[in-house]
């Protein structure tokens, strides 16, 4: 049967608390035995305390640590959603700034700058050797548009009204060339058409047709009727052509059918 150790310990302590026991041989030992077991017992207890607090900290530190953790990984899926939505806002920003760059904000119409894009790539062809290409650049023309006697339109009725024929004209001509090719807003009472039409006498027929519905427009404004017209100059592309020469001879053409009386198409 084993002793427990208290109990042992207490018979120890007994023995030791006996004046004349001490004297003993075995009682010294025994006094001194005792003595290193207290110190070991000191000792581990120290030891045990330490390795307690030790794992404390740790524990407190893996506390620490953790909720940190947790704290930048919220603050990151914060960042993250914040960043999505900016990506967002930003891609949306830009598509409406590109559109807005290329579109005439009254007519809504592509403005000068998408026309001169759109030209600018037929010619940019004109360098590679491409059949495809080649047969675009054949294929096209331009046609310029002024509307005639505009100012009237503005001194007569306003300029508000003048706003509101250019918003109608635009519609009405774009009615007509959209299977054909591109109209756009030139600048004030002009527009500009980049035309793919195999021929000149197509091209020709089409913008025909522009200046006749333009004719057949009226509006009736406080009792008294608006009437317009517009003068066109046609140019078709040349093998020896440049951007900036295909769209003087239109402007040529232009001037011709506002010198021989407005309310015509003109080539050159
Ligand atoms: P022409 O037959 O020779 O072309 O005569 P026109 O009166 O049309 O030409 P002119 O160049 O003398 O006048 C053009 C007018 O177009 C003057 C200008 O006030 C008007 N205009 C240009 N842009 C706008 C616009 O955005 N809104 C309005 N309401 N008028 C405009
Ligand atoms: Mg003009
Ligand atoms: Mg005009």
């Amino acid at each position: 049967m084993k002793t427990k150790l208290t109990e042992l310990e207490k018979q120890v302590e007994d023995i030791l608390a006996v004046p004349e026991d001490q004297s003993h041989p075995a009682g010294k030992v025994l006094s001194q035995l005792w003595s290193v077991s207290q110190e070991q017992w000191e000792r581990m207890e120290r030891l045990t305390r330490l390795s307690d607090s030790y794992q404390e900290m740790m524990i407190q530190r893996e506390k620490t640590l953790s909720e940190r953790f947790d704290k930048h990984l919220r603050q990151l899926e914060k960042m993250t959603r914040i960043s999505d939505r900016y990506q967002h806002s930003l891609r949306h920003l830009n598509l409406e700034l590109e559109k807005t760059s290329l579109i005439d904000p009254l007519t809504e119409l592509p403005n000068r700058r998408m026309v001169m894009k759109r030209l600018s790539q037929a010619f940019e062809c004109q360098q590679e050797d491409c059949s495809q290409h080649k047969k675009t650049l054949a294929h096209l023309s331009v046609a310029m548009i002024d509307i005639d006697y505009f100012k009237r339109v503005n001194d007569e009725f306003g300029h508000q009204v003048g706003d509101d024929v250019l918003v109608a004209l635009g519609k009405l001509m774009q009615g007509v060339v959209e299977d054909h090719g591109m109209l756009g807003r030139w600048g004030g009472e002009e527009f500009l058409v980049a035309l793919n039409c195999s021929e000149l006498d197509c091209s020709i027929k089409l913008m025909e047709t522009l200046r006749q519905k333009v004719k057949d427009f009226t509006l009736s404004i406080e009792g008294k009727t608006l009437e317009t017209s517009v003068s066109v100059g046609v140019a078709e592309y040349h093998d020896t052509d440049s951007m900036d020469s295909l769209l003087s001879r239109a402007d040529s053409a232009l001037y011709e059918a506002k010198s021989q009386g407005r309310n015509r198409v003109v080539s050159g």
